[in-house]
């Protein structure tokens, strides 16, 4: 796994370095008033001032994601329901939650040992996080992880499913309950084929669940926002000389392609709601 014909051209620090550029590129979003997250800067190291279309970018993508995250959560709201985070980053979305008195049953987070690790030390030091994930939390930041009753984080390389599966299991998740997947800015970083695993391993493991993914495309339409417009080639290149091409985009590249992606792995698609596209914003 370690030495896949991917990590050759996207090593493992470069795409974790792109969840740093998301967390700076939210606080610079909610600094100029698009968005309210009180939590981000506690996750940013150096804050930075991006351009209007990125901001713009990350406006819509958050403001999608509440969108249909509150209509999941809304839903049968006596129901217990869960949300699972692939490669989570340093998003803070279980945080606003919390305070917000919406958080689910059970928010569990995935991603890589060194940002779990790094997120599991800022959630142990500052009390603003700590008290959100309780009291008797167990926290470790050697094994990069986080346990408490309602929220779980855990290391794992995703495409690793026998992981995967693991981790799920040992962060109790229920597979009968309704489950909010969500895969932002992630899985287009991997080869083809693991992604597509995880795609049809989801579809498998839980009995209702909805699969929210926000990354990349190549629109073939002039009317659409363009990632082959100049702005989305020159982030094509820029993302593949840091070392974390966009793997994924060539076997998917449209909307389409997408949604023949989870299709084909056994996802039915009710509405739009299933893929969202976007201004891609890394
Ligand atoms: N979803 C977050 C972070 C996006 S950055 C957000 O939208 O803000 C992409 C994240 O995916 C990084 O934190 C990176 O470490 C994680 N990631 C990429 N490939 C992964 C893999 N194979 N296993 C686990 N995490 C991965």
């Amino acid at each position: 796994m370690a030495n896949s014909i991917g990590d050759a051209q996207s090593n493992r620090a470069a795409v974790q370095a792109t969840n740093d550029d998301a967390s700076a590129s939210k606080l610079s979003c909610v600094k100029k008033g698009y968005m309210k997250d009180d939590y981000i800067h506690l996750f940013v190291r150096r804050p930075v001032k991006r351009s209007p279309i990125i901001n713009r970018g990350y406006f819509a993508r958050w403001a999608a994601f509440r969108k249909l995250l509150y209509q999941f959560l809304d839903c049968e709201r006596n129901v217990k329901k869960q949300i699972l985070s692939l490669g989570a980053g340093f998003d803070t979305t279980y945080f606003q939650l919390q305070a917000e008195g919406k958080a689910p049953y059970l928010y569990v987070e995935l991603d890589f040992r060194e940002v779990t690790s790094k997120k599991a030390a800022l959630i142990e030091t500052c009390s603003q996080l700590r008290d959100k994930v309780g009291a008797t939390a167990s926290i470790s930041q050697e094994k990069g992880e986080v346990l408490s009753d309602h929220y779980k984080l855990l290391p794992v390389d995703l495409r690793d499913i026998q992981k995967l599966a693991d981790v799920i299991t040992l962060a109790n998740m229920d597979l009968s309950l309704p489950t909010f997947i969500i895969a932002e800015c992630v899985l287009i970083y991997l080869d083809p084929d693991p992604s597509r695993a995880i795609v049809g391993w989801a579809a498998k493991t839980f009995s209702t669940a909805v699969f929210f993914l926000y990354e990349q495309v190549i629109c073939l339409f002039k009317v659409e926002i363009l990632p082959d417009d100049a702005f989305g080639q020159q982030m094509i290149r820029n993302l593949a000389s840091r070392g974390c091409a966009l793997l994924g985009i060539f076997a998917t590249p449209t909307l389409l392609a997408k949604e023949k992606l989870f299709t084909d792995q056994g996802w039915q698609m009710n509405d739009t709601s299933l893929i969202l596209k976007g201004t891609a914003t890394h």
